[in-house]
């Protein structure tokens, strides 16, 4: 059973950014309204996720370290649930089999637990008193699984891989107010009001969301909002570029190519706009047949969609006479 997590856990968590992903995604999924993530060594030393969600009951929290175990119920139109269904109920025992784990939770109803494994077996397990919410403490990463170790870059590409990873869950959650801590130094903070213009300030600073212009656009399958950078406002990569399909976070090639389309002979070569899209659709036109741990999609009307978002862009330069 122990090696059985390990296993699994060489397909969930591959790094710090998958365990941040993992232990997040359950954050927003318990309906948290504010998510402090605590950072040391790039999650290597440890990877401290606090969030005000429902919590989980007293008799259900040795349950969350049984694999396949979930709460959660799959419903039909719930594209995305679909796509990470291989690892439904995984990564908590995952996590658990190759670090120190340490889970308080609370319903707020009744008194809360306190859990703490090491190598995915409970060595502790109390009743224990907080908030209503649920704080994960996960320390010495892979200590058990030194040739996992090997795998992970170093520090720094680590970081900037959940940086990255943070920047767009925040970006799809506006309403919900992240903060990110690393070694002491605030990363991130966004206020969680819902609006994406001021998630976007939270992420890429007040200056930067000032030179980004608002998009929209509609056609009948298809409805396009968000914000794009100044023509002027250019970065060498093209990370910057943020697509949010029905609230979620997604990778398409091809919706990127349309974006940089939208500028035309305003984007200087090798240089790439901050944008951060928002699309919402049926989510019957999203093929969900795509390896779980990518983000890509691959969509039924892509070359309706890539025109309606260059399009879209291309109408706010004119309207801005740029
Ligand atoms: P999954 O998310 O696929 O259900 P996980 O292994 O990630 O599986 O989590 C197992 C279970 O633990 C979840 O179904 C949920 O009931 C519970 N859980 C995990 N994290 C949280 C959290 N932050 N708040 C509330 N419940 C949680
Ligand atoms: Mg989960």
């Amino acid at each position: 059973e122990q090696l059985a997590n390990q296993i699994a856990a060489g397909e969930v968590v591959e790094r710090p950014a998958s365990v941040v992903k993992e232990l997040v995604e359950n954050a927003i999924d318990a309906g948290s309204t504010q998510i402090d993530i605590n950072l040391e060594e790039a999650g290597l030393k440890k990877i401290q996720v606090i969030d005000n969600g429902e919590g989980i009951a007293a008799d259900d929290v040795l349950n969350a370290f049984k694999r396949h175990a979930t709460s959660k119920i799959l419903t039909q139109d719930d594209l995305f649930r679909i796509k990470t269904l291989g690892f439904r109920g995984e990564a908590l025992p995952s996590i658990a089999s190759v670090s120190r784990f340490t889970l308080e939770t609370s319903t707020g109803e009744e008194e809360g637990s306190y859990v703490y494994l090491e190598g995915g077996k409970v060595k502790e397990h109390k009743p224990h008193s907080l908030r209503k919410g649920t704080n994960i403490t996960v320390a010495d990463l892979f200590y058990n699984t030194p040739a996992r170790l090997k795998y992970v870059k170093t520090l720094q590409t680590e970081l900037s891989n959940i940086v990255d990873l943070l920047n767009r869950l925040a970006m799809s959650h506006p309403n919900i107010a992240f903060r990110l801590v690393h070694d002491g130094n605030q990363m991130l903070r966004t206020t969680g009001n819902g609006d994406l213009k001021q998630a976007i300030a939270g992420i890429y600073g007040v200056s930067t969301a000032k030179k980004m212009l608002a998009v929209a656009g509609e056609d009948l399958d298809f409805k396009v909002s968000g914000y794009v950078s100044l023509p002027e406002l250019t970065r060498a990569g093209r990370q910057y570029i943020s697509i949010i399909i029905n609230g979620r976070y997604i990778r398409n090639f091809a919706l990127n190519k349309a974006i940089i389309a939208g500028y035309g002979s305003k984007l200087m070569v090798g240089r790439y706009p901050i944008a951060v899209l928002q699309i919402e659709m049926d989510p019957l036109l999203v093929d969900v047949n795509v390896h779980p741990t990518k983000q890509e999609v691959r969509l039924s009307k892509e070359p309706e969609l890539m025109h309606l978002i260059e399009t879209s862009i291309k109408a706010v330069f004119e309207e801005q006479r740029l």
